[in-house]
């Protein structure tokens, strides 16, 4: 067996990420949780992580400038990076991928969608 996926979740809205967090320790993965970027960031050069699912609008810092910054970190920057947008339309996405994210998933969470999305950018990532 191999060892659980952790994923570290970053929202900072609190239904969402209780959401997202019941849906993900369903499917058995090791669930961490950020509310804020600079959170986000200390977690994630601390912590071994698989994947980040990232909430693009958080206060102050937003999730496009911490992904960038978890780009320049050399701890940091082979953890993929997926975007988790209530506006995902083409130029978002553009902007979305030019800011380091592997792609996106759209919110509101649908419960039978988002565990599938994760689970297919987390295999993505174990294929290297
Ligand atoms: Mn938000």
């Amino acid at each position: 067996m191999t060892e659980p996926a952790r994923v570290l979740v970053v929202e900072d809205n609190v239904m969402n990420l209780e959401l997202a967090v019941d849906l993900l320790k369903l499917k058995g993965y090791d669930v961490l949780t950020a509310k804020t970027g600079p959170e986000a960031l200390e977690i994630s050069d601390r912590e071994r992580l698989d994947l980040i699912l990232m909430d693009v609008q958080l206060p102050g810092m937003d999730g496009l400038a911490v992904t960038k910054k978890l780009k320049e970190n050399p701890k940091t920057r082979n953890i993929p990076v997926v975007a988790l947008t209530a506006h995902a339309m083409k130029g978002d996405e553009e902007r979305i991928l030019r800011h380091g994210c592997s792609g996106y998933i759209s919110k509101p969470i649908n419960t039978r969608e988002f565990p599938k999305a994760v689970e297919r950018f987390i295999e993505q990532t174990r294929k290297g």
